[in-house]
């Protein structure tokens, strides 16, 4: 045989398969266990890099080594005092289906290429429109990542309301956003050539959410200097407080200036599944598009997230874009060639990670993480606020929570981020910080289900102990 024939063999993937999933079930174990204590074994990078250059040099040979070696110097997410980033733990059954969609890798941007992943994206795009509210015109796609979809989405508002795709720059043009809003937004308009003052940055009031009394002036302020406004941005919600914005009042707002009004909902879009917190998205169904993130509170594998369009015919006009290789019409609305309408030509087969889940546990599991991480966050900001040193920065509208330690006679920034940057090393918590209003705070998102009020009072002692050791 030769290498290639057996790198091929159907044998050798068996074994090596099921090497891999017994090391994943013996990692899922000790994590939920807490059998292994540490949630993230930080090296400095330099260190890392040293120990995996020590690695390639030994040349190929022992696959095994390299998985065990990648689970143990991994941030490991299962392991239920993991609160950092709004990185999901993924369901294991999505893993599996990972593994179904990286061999047998269709590309998705033809029919063709995307004969079972065009057809299910479809289907759960459909199943998103229907929660959002939007009525059968509705339609929707899968690309990577939140960033990638909320360009897309402001390239879809500059396409409804311009011609630049075809005339090239003419007005100055500009979008309106709060000033939490994701980063990605600023930067998505700045890629569209709109600079720094064309993205407006709306302050906020004391919850962190959009300030909708100024709209009017800054929309005026920005017109009377010569600018043309094609889109607002509604935070649903904020990523370093999870703060939502007041939907209804911006849809209101984009009505009356005839602006596309874009949700992202990358977070927190995710309450449409449930009807105890989708309240909190009320005026959603406004919105010419919407972003959600299957790979935060949906459990998907990263990437993974949805952009859904009120009207059809808005994602075809994204990229009008001839390409005779790939498609023979390109003027036809074909919603089984995904490349019409994604930044992507070739595309990873993201929807059979989400309908793996569909078919594993049905639907209801998504209701059922988004309220109780969302109870997860109210019980940890009760735990915070029935502690004498401790302050919330806010009252939790989702299930990120910002607190700090407040001791007298210290300097809270300073003590906060050493208090972090001391549990970062000893591995035994992940959790992040941000600073809001110039002060400095401790940051926890609630991703993981298996996390218990336990593991949030053992947060709260540790943050105690470092901080008395500290001043
Ligand atoms: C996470 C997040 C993004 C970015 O999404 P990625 O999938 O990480 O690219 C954008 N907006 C909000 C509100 C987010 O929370």
């Amino acid at each position: 045989m030769t290498t290639l024939q057996q790198a091929f063999s159907p044998d050798s993937f068996r074994k090596n398969a099921h090497t891999l999933v017994d090391l994943l079930a013996d990692y899922l174990e000790s994590a939920q266990n807490q059998t292994f204590t540490s949630v993230i074994p930080y090296q400095e990078p330099d260190e890392s890099l040293a120990f995996w250059q020590a690695d390639y040099e030994h040349g190929a040979g022992n696959i095994e080594d390299f998985f065990r070696k990648t689970i143990e110097k991994s941030t490991h997410l299962h392991h239920p005092r993991y609160m950092g980033h709004q990185v999901t733990p993924p369901l294991p059954i999505t893993a599996i289906a990972s593994m179904l969609s990286g061999l047998l890798n269709n590309g998705m941007a033809v029919y063709e290429m995307g004969l079972v992943s065009n057809p299910l994206e479809r289907i759960l795009s459909e199943l998103l429109a229907k929660k959002i509210g939007f009525d059968n015109n509705a339609s929707g796609l899968l690309t990577s990542g939140g960033t990638l979809a909320n360009l897309t989405a402001l390239l879809a508002a500059r396409a409804a309301k311009t011609d630049v795709w075809e005339e090239g720059n003419g007005d100055k043009l500009a979008v309106m956003v709060s000033e939490e809003a994701h980063y990605c937004i600023d930067r998505a308009a700045r890629i569209m050539g709109m600079g720094s003052e064309g993205i407006i940055k709306v302050p906020t009031n004391e919850r962190l959410q959009i300030r909708t009394d100024l709209l009017e002036k800054y929309y005026n302020e920005a017109t009377e200097k010569g600018f043309k406004v094609i889109c607002i941005v509604g935070s649903a919600c904020s990523t370093s407080t999870g703060s939502y914005d007041n939907l209804v009042e911006i849809g209101n707002f984009a009505q009356k200036h005839h602006l596309w009004f874009h949700v992202d909902g990358a977070h927190g879009g995710a309450v449409i599944f449930s009807e105890k917190y989708k309240n909190k998205v009320n005026g959603i169904e406004q919105a010419d598009s919407v972003v959600i993130d299957w790979h935060k509170m949906l459990m998907t594998p990263a990437l993974a997230t949805a952009l859904i369009f009120k009207r059809d015919e808005d994602a075809f006009k994204t990229f009008q874009q001839k390409a005779q290789y790939l498609w023979a019409n390109q003027h036809s609305k074909d919603w089984f060639n995904s490349g019409k309408r994604t930044f992507e030509c070739t595309k990873l087969m993201m929807s059979l990670k989400i309908y793996s889940i569909l078919k594993a546990h049905g639907v209801q599991i998504f209701t059922e993480n988004v309220e109780h991480l969302h109870g997860l966050a109210e019980k940890f900001a009760k735990i915070v606020k029935s502690r004498p040193n401790f302050e919330l920065a806010i009252e939790p509208e989702s299930n990120i929570v910002c607190f700090r330690l407040t001791p007298s006679n210290a300097n809270l920034n300073e003590l906060n981020s050493a208090i972090r940057k001391q549990l970062l090393q000893e591995g035994n918590f992940y959790i992040v910080q941000t600073t809001l209003k110039e002060n400095v705070y401790l940051r926890v998102s609630l991703m993981n289900p298996l996390t218990t009020e336990a593991d949030l009072n053992a947060l709260i002692n540790e943050i105690e102990r470092i901080g008395n050791q500290i001043s």
